[in-house]
């Protein structure tokens, strides 16, 4: 095997195009590590975010970016057990994805079900155990009961409709355009509304029964989580998940009184230490992929010289489902 490999390096943060591709060594496995050889790279606005240092954590340099990706086993560092050479294994919350070979910790692999594809399996995990926690973990949604689901088109809307839908919910959909409110139906969205219709405040509370909706799995924020207060319902459930806006936002503690709401933030990479939170999310999980009742989404692929591209398409609200880069292609 060549001993160096394509990868794309960030050495400055900023907007897509600080990243580069490179010819950089091979990375090794650690003890508790795999190596992988890349085929897919599921790529998150959180991807965007550390690249332009706008993350919920610092973004140490250089580093290639990454965290979600699918492959298979290529190298096994010391003290791996359970692992074999030439499995096909999807990885959340490895490093340096984007690039020919990567590593992971052994105990962040999953196995990927035979009916995927490696771009499916990339595409899987991040918006799929997120989806999960907002909607039953911290979401508390029962059948029967509204969801808003906001950039419903993307990857973790696209999940969220697939996910709430198994789980016997009735979604409201919000997206930009009508092409993307379309896939929302498409996926099952009982109620889609264009997230700046004038009156979406009220048809919103209308559509959920003239009350408001249960449960709102937040992701736009700035002036729009306002917006999500005014659509709730009494007790109402506002799960943070995101701020694809990049605003502020103001929340007056006193507002929350008005119909007794409550404000959850949820942040994966803190719950998947959670083992008991991760164990019951991939129980519920495994059949639903398994079975084809969820299929993950994917988006528009790039290879991986098309990586700034594909960032600055996601920032250009362009993409639908989830954005896939393969290092191979
Ligand atoms: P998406 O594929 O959903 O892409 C982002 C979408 O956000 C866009 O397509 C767009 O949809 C919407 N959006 C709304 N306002 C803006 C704006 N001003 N600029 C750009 N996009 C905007 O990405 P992800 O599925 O990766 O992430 C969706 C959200 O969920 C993000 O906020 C992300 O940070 C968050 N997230 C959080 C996680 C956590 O652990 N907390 C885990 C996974 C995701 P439209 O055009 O329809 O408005």
């Amino acid at each position: 095997m060549s001993e160096s490999m394509k990868a794309i390096v960030v050495e400055r943060l900023g907007p897509p195009d600080v990243m580069e591709l490179q010819h950089v060594p091979v990375p090794q496995p650690g003890p508790g590590e795999v190596r992988l050889k890349v085929e897919a790279v599921g790529i998150n606005f959180a991807d965007v975010l550390a690249v332009a240092g706008e993350y919920l954590t610092r973004t140490r340099l250089p580093y290639t970016p990454g965290m979600e990706f699918a492959g298979t086993v290529d190298a096994l560092g010391e003290g791996v057990t359970g692992v074999q050479v030439g499995q096909r294994v999807a990885s959340l919350g490895g490093r340096g994805g984007l690039a020919e070979y990567a590593v992971s910790p052994a105990a962040a692999l999953i196995p990927v079900p035979e009916n995927l594809t490696a771009a499916q399996a990339a595409a899987f995990p991040v918006s799929y155990f997120t989806a999960y926690h907002g909607l039953k973990t911290l979401g508390h949604g029962q059948p029967g009961e509204w969801v808003l689901v906001q950039a419903a088109a993307g990857a973790l809307g696209t999940a969220s409709i697939q996910l709430a839908k198994a789980l016997g919910m009735n979604v409201i959909a919000m997206a930009s355009t009508e092409e993307k409110l379309q896939i929302a139906r498409d996926l099952g969205a009982d109620v889609t509304l264009l997230q700046d219709d004038p009156e979406r405040v009220q048809k919103v509370r209308d559509a959920a029964g003239g009350r408001g909706v249960p449960l709102i799995l937040e992701v736009v924020g700035g002036r729009r989580f306002q917006e999500s207060l005014d659509m709730a319902a009494n007790r109402g459930r506002i799960i943070v998940i995101g701020n694809a806006s990049r605003e502020q936002a103001n929340l007056r503690p006193v507002e929350l009184m008005k119909r007794n709401l409550t404000v959850t933030g949820l942040w994966l990479t803190s719950l998947m230490s959670d083992q008991e939170a991760t164990r019951e999310a991939a129980q519920a999980l495994t059949p639903l992929v398994a079975s084809g009742q969820v299929t993950p989404q994917v988006g528009p692929t790039y290879a991986l010289e098309g990586s700034a591209r594909a960032f600055q398409d996601i920032l250009d609200r362009k993409t639908t489902g989830k954005v896939i880069i393969e290092p191979g292609r």
